[in-house]
């Protein structure tokens, strides 16, 4: 008579196979090697890519000693009392230099942005001079250099003004734009692949027979995946069936740098993804201590990786912030990105038992006191979309936390950091 021994899974609370959030981030991470191939754009192109090679300044910027104010250059050594006379002897715009020269005495008027002639050194603004034909009195306190921008002030020629693995915003490009240069090396955009999985499962405009439900998680994967600006390669829906998956994986495989699947990789009757993914590649882990999220594998299959996600929506979003958002960006060159947490008050209780780590939605917001506070959005399962929806962050709580009472610190990480 065989014995019956119960077997680990995702609906047992104690199971010691789970792995930690940290673990797993770390199994991932050791499974990647950044990219190496690149492509050339011009510089408006390379927004949100990652740069390739650090940006080396080749000029000075500015060019030149400039004026920070409308009014008027003279020579420090000109300055007397708190109250002296200058002979203006000329004019500079920006882009017009003055050219003669400025000797003892005199002065010239000068705009915001033009060259501050070789002799002058000191600006002074037209608010504080009295003019009387073009002999300029000035009052007041004027130090040495005030209101002059200084050539290299803000970059130097050598400077390293970008370094490789960054991901180019919009500062960027005018920063690049404002050395002169035209076209950056870019990794090349990485090719993702995704499909659904579920016999329940319709497309838009289907209707729905009793059991049946639309198809969310490749809406909420097409939006996060083209944040991260990758091309998109959308599968459609796959049943719970083996040979289906097995063909879609393998043209997956071939088509993709990395396949994302959603649902099926649980412990039910008809979650085939694991077994697939066992048979056609290697399998990592599927368990973590979090939640929402707990049922995740990852691996690879021939050159592509891997992430079958679980089928709940949230958990679907949860997991790829945490797990496949990070992976990607490590996999297209990005240095490890800074994922922004800061501690703030939470107005809600929250009820939680130890032992996962969890990632409750919730909502940034300024109190009546005018200081900014967190609440929960509700109810927290994880099929209930909308509470990803309302959210602007997640509560982080660790796997040790034993509840939350209301009015408490608690770690928040905001959406708008993620991706
Ligand atoms: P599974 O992980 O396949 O057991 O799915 C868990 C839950 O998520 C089930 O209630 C599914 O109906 C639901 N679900 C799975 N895939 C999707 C999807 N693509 N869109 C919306 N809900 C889904
Ligand atoms: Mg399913």
């Amino acid at each position: 008579m065989s014995e019956f021994i119960p077997q680990p899974s995702c609906a047992d609370p104690e199971d010691q196979n789970r792995l930690s959030i940290d673990t797993a981030r770390q199994r991932i991470a050791s499974l990647i090697t950044p990219l190496t191939a690149w492509q050339r754009c011009p510089i408006r192109d390379a927004l949100d890519r990652i740069l390739l090679n650090d940006i080396v300044s080749p000029i000075n910027v500015p060019a030149h000693n400039n004026s920070a104010m409308d009014g008027y250059a003279i020579r420090s050594g000109d300055i007397t009392n708190d109250s002296f006379s200058l002979k203006q002897v000329g004019i500079a715009f920006a882009g017009q230099p003055f050219q003669g020269t400025v000797n003892t005495g005199e002065c010239i008027r000068i705009m915001t942005g033009a060259v501050v002639p070789s002799e002058c050194d000191t600006i002074v603004m037209q608010e504080q001079v009295a003019v009387t034909d073009n002999i300029i009195t000035i009052h007041g306190k004027h130090p040495k250099g005030n209101h002059v921008r200084y050539i290299g002030e803000d970059l130097k020629t050598g400077d390293v003004v970008l370094t490789a693995g960054r991901r180019i915003i919009p500062a960027d490009l005018g920063l690049i734009a404002s050395l002169g240069i035209a076209e950056v090396n870019v990794s090349r955009r990485l090719r993702i692949a995704f499909f659904s999985t579920g016999d329940e499962l319709r497309s838009i405009g289907e209707t729905l027979a009793t059991g049946q439900i639309y198809d969310s998680n490749r809406y909420t994967l097409y939006g996060m995946l083209k944040r991260l600006d990758v091309e998109v390669l959308d599968m459609g829906v796959v049943p719970d069936q083996k040979d289906p998956l097995r063909q879609t994986l393998l043209q997956a495989a071939e088509q993709a740098d990395v396949i994302i699947t959603s649902g099926g990789v649980s412990v039910g009757d008809a979650d085939y993804v694991k077994e697939m993914l066992a048979e056609l590649g290697q399998v990592d882990f599927w368990k973590i201590a979090m939640r929402p999220g707990r049922p995740l594998a990852f691996g690879t299959i021939n050159n592509a990786l891997f992430f079958g996600l679980p089928g709940n929506p949230v958990s679907v979003m949860v997991t790829f912030y945490q797990f496949v958002a990070p992976a990607l960006r490590k996999l297209m060159g990005e240095t490890e990105p800074d994922v922004t947490t800061f501690q703030v008050n939470c107005t809600d209780a929250i009820r939680k038992r130890p032992g996962r780590f969890e990632y409750q939605r919730a909502i940034l917001f300024k109190d009546d006191d005018g200081t900014t506070k967190v609440k929960i959005t509700g109810s927290q399962g994880s099929g209930i979309l909308r509470s990803m929806s309302t959210a602007n962050c997640f509560i982080l709580l660790d796997e040790k936390c034993d509840g939350i009472a209301a009015n408490s610190l608690v770690t928040v990480q905001p959406f708008s950091g993620l991706i």
